[in-house]
């Protein structure tokens, strides 16, 4: 790869860094983030993109075409979580706003996509700036509301793939509780698949002392719960992975009454369609039949409320993207990932476009954070996304995340032959 590529990284990674805390202490809530969405296709127009907003709400996309060639996309997320900052940075974030619910939150960057964000402007600055060694399509794709697990299929239901080049290869990153320099993949299962549900169990409320007269929905609540619970032990195969976590169980405003309804929030993950199938299934099955067994005046309420694929690595593009990794940041950077039970709806794009999807995470913490003790013990001892204590280090994490994506992009776009050496 010309070395002209990576002069322009020294000039760039101060002001990618100040883009870097001015998105940490300016975040925005899923579906909200208007002056980030801003910010990106202000900061892509000037290098020559096509920039389009409002792509699936806040959505943007930037195409830059330079001759023919494969379509290549990279993808990064624009939102942040309704958490408060504690890391007492001095860019940390102090910003409330009014959530879905109307009610007001804190909002930190506590997942990172301020550095996925920060990342792909880097990459797109690089390989708009030096367009003489590459031919084809460069896709920047910035997606809303990662953290519901929607941005994704918003912006595929609004044409993402008719309004725009239609991609080749989907590649993207996530930030994550490993050491800074560090990137992991997996050339298959990486992510699992998420379903969330909601729940609603209808009784008949009434008198704390006369259950006879009431159909209590509490302890059919508790019987869904407990049943619940039977389905990834008795129903699916030691050797198949799933998790069935009911997160929120409410019912009742007082110890004497017997209320109406109650309600259960309830995540699924899975690592197959089979599993995810069968595990929905399940559900539905278990809920159903405890109202029945309860003889609940109306039948329950199941509402799938959101969904997110499980992200699956193509294999060989996988290999070649590592490959390219491993050429330019050498194999000690690089360690293979086993699947975890996080989830990200990027797996989205791919199965819509019908392209390949690499996905990688890169590491996030100072290497003096991992301490002997963290060694076949999980991350005990260091912070992991979604904790109000979350904060990359900026430096290596930036420059590493910034060259992955120029990396894997130059891999997999066309070559110029025509008349470069030409005087
Ligand atoms: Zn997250
Ligand atoms: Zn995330």
């Amino acid at each position: 790869m010309a070395d002209t590529l990576w002069a322009g990284l020294d000039q760039l990674t101060d002001r990618l860094a100040d883009i870097y805390r001015d998105l940490h202490q300016h975040p925005e809530l899923s579906l909200q983030e208007h002056s980030t969405a801003k910010l990106v296709a202000d900061f892509l127009r000037p290098l020559g993109f096509e920039v389009t907003e409002k792509v699936g709400g806040t959505g943007v996309v930037g195409v830059l075409r330079r001759g023919t060639g494969p379509v290549v996309m990279l993808r990064a997320d624009l939102d942040a979580l309704p958490v408060e900052e504690k890391t007492g940075l001095s860019y940390a974030s102090t910003v409330r706003a009014t959530d879905a619910d109307g009610q007001e939150v804190p909002v930190m960057h506590a997942c990172g996509h301020d550095m996925h964000t920060t990342c792909l402007l880097g990459a797109a600055t690089l390989l708009a700036q030096d367009p003489s060694t590459w031919s084809g399509t460069l896709l920047v794709v910035f997606q809303p509301a990662e953290e519901l697990a929607c941005g994704a299929r918003d912006m595929v239901d609004d044409g993402l793939f008719q309004r725009f080049p239609k991609p080749d290869i989907v590649l993207g990153q996530h930030v994550g509780p490993l050491p800074a320099g560090i990137i992991a993949y997996a050339a298959g299962p990486m992510m699992a698949s998420m379903d969330t549900a909601k729940v609603v169990l209808r009784g008949r409320g009434g008198h704390g002392s006369l259950p006879e007269s009431t159909v209590d929905p509490v302890l059919m609540a508790a019987h869904v719960v407990t049943r619940l619970q039977g389905i990834v032990s008795r129903e699916i195969a030691a050797s198949e992975n799933a998790v069935v976590t009911v997160g929120r169980l409410q019912a009742g405003t007082k110890d004497n009454i017997i209320p109406d309804t109650a309600e259960l929030g309830i995540s699924v993950r899975s690592f197959s369609e089979t599993t995810r199938d069968t595990v929905r299934q399940a559900i539905e099955r278990v809920v159903h039949g405890e109202a029945q067994a309860s003889s609940a005046p109306r039948p329950p309420q199941v509402e799938w409320t959101g969904a997110a694929p499980a992200v699956v690595n193509t294999p060989d593009a996988t290999e070649a993207t590592v490959a390219a990794f491993a050429e330019h940041f050498g194999e000690q950077h690089l360690v293979k990932q086993a699947p975890v039970p996080a989830s990200e709806d990027v797996g989205v794009f791919g199965q819509a476009c019908g392209a390949p999807t690499v996905f990688w995470f890169f590491g996030g913490v100072e290497t003096q954070a991992f301490t002997s003790t963290d060694e076949g013990n999980g991350f005990r001892n260091v912070t992991t996304n979604h904790s109000p204590y979350f904060a990359p280090v900026i430096e290596p994490t930036l420059t590493t995340g910034v060259q992955a994506l120029v990396v894997a992009a130059r891999r997999w776009l066309g070559t110029r032959t025509d008349d470069l050496d030409q005087p």
